[in-house]
């Protein structure tokens, strides 16, 4: 037994079985509102072939990535007038915390500035050629 093409897209008017597309009621609410733009007719009960459905989705896809594009330029073209304003100024984060330490953070900066230095680590190397000379 053949399946019957009953279901008539709203879109293209075409006729298709049940399979071959889906209702309205199934849609998520921003492919709703996308069909009732072009089809203000359409019910809950509406049919849509899956070609067109399809094409509602990348017409979907597209328009967010529009919209990403524009936010995009316009904040391209914020910051482009900014920095010709030309009276932004840079800072350097790194002074201000380095110019802030406590007064422990300092004296590990300066134990660590002298453990690491070469002449830390050649006198600690030598210690024990010199205790064995010894
Ligand atoms: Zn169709």
């Amino acid at each position: 037994m053949a399946i019957k093409k009953n279901q008539i897209c709203i879109i293209c008017g075409n006729r298709f079985t049940i399979m071959e597309g889906l209702f309205l009621r199934d849609l998520s609410d921003t492919l709703k509102e996308q069909v009732l733009k072009t089809n203000s007719y359409a019910k809950e009960s509406s049919f849509i072939c899956l070609k067109d459905m399809q094409k509602l989705r990348i017409e979907n896809m597209q328009t967010m990535i529009d919209q990403d594009l524009r936010i995009d330029q316009e904040m391209s073209d914020k910051l482009k007038k900014e920095l010709e304003k030309d009276t932004y100024v840079i800072t350097n984060i790194n002074d201000t915390v380095y110019a802030k330490r406590t007064t422990g953070q300092r004296l590990a900066d300066a134990v660590a500035k002298f453990g690491g230095s070469w002449g830390f680590i050649i006198s600690f190397t030598l210690l024990p050629l010199f205790l064995l000379y010894g």
